[in-house]
């Protein structure tokens, strides 16, 4: 049987710029045995390009722009099949910008289609102009719906999610999220994968370290999700959820010796898994679609306008 995989980045394959341990040999296996993979991400700043050098700075050489998919592709993808010949005011880094140019999508601060905001510094100037943009009727849209992302076990940065719902607060208007867990994102990664492949996979995994975007985006569109507890998921919130990842893995490390033979891991299913301490430390809402989906409610209330 043949598997795809689409992985997630950050929590899987490096944390605070480290590879997670076992990462190198999972990629190493999976090249080795000419298994199709994708490292999707919601990062919406870097370009795959950037993301390539930065893989091979942490020791993961070899990998190549059509390795990544990011949430700023998946909206240049979007914008383009939805609405050709639309017109965008974009809050957003490179990456962002790249991805829309490369698709066509004419800059426009007067009268834009929509505007897009994606990962980065949003000055005040660029936030007033985009709330008179969509004022004036541009359609809102955001990369992803992470309200923060990780920089490291004790610091975080304000994502996209955040500068959406602040234009949320400012206009009263909704956006609409594209990236993890949106199923367009799966859409055209699996479309993507299926391209580099030369044909659908049997199987298609993603991998993922959120429970939120990664493991919900995945059942949604009918994939096998594999969680990871090498990221931001501790094992015993994982039953808070509605919807449950196919299989919990300490890392992608236990995945190696299944790629290597083809055969499932016996690691798979650690006794570990059993003793869940009931512990949890949890930040408020992590993505702008959080609180949906769990069945207990957050230690926090939900974020407020
Ligand atoms: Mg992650």
């Amino acid at each position: 049987m043949k598997t795809g995989y689409l992985i997630d980045m950050d929590g899987v394959i490096y944390r605070e710029n480290q590879l997670v341990s076992g990462a190198r040999d999972f990629v190493r296996a999976l090249i080795a045995r000419g298994a199709p993979f994708i490292f999707v991400t919601n990062n919406s700043a870097p370009t795959p390009e950037d993301l390539s050098v930065r893989l091979g700075h942490l020791g993961l050489p070899g990998l190549s722009a059509r390795h990544f998919y990011t949430s700023a592709l998946n909206t240049a993808d979007f914008l383009s099949e939805t609405h050709p010949g639309c017109t965008v005011f974009v809050l957003g880094e490179g990456g962002l910008l790249a991805a829309l140019h490369e698709q066509k999508i004419a800059n426009d601060a007067i009268h834009p289609s929509y505007v897009v905001v994606g990962e980065g510094a949003a000055s005040w100037e660029k936030l007033a102009k985009a709330h008179s943009c969509i004022e004036r009727g541009a359609r809102l849209l955001a990369t992803n719906p992470d309200n923060w992302c990780p920089v490291s076990a004790e610091e975080t940065r304000p994502g996209a999610g955040a500068t959406a719902a602040f234009l949320e607060a400012s206009t009263g208007r909704r956006a609409y999220y594209l990236g993890k867990p949106n199923g367009y994102m799966f859409h055209r990664a699996r479309r993507k994968l299926a391209e580099m492949a030369g044909g659908t996979p049997d199987q298609i995994v993603m991998i993922g370290d959120t429970m939120e975007t990664d493991i919900r985006g995945a059942i949604e569109s009918g994939l096998c999700a594999y969680l990871v507890l090498s990221g931001s998921t501790q094992l015993e919130a994982v039953g808070d959820y509605v919807f449950q990842p196919t299989r919990v893995l300490q890392s992608v490390a236990d995945l190696v010796e299944e790629v290597q033979t083809g055969q499932p891991s016996s690691r798979l299913d650690s006794p570990v898994f059993q003793h869940a301490v009931a512990s949890r430390d949890r930040r408020g809402s992590r993505h702008r679609t959080d609180g949906e989906h769990v069945q207990k409610p957050h230690p926090r209330a939900p974020m407020t306008r």
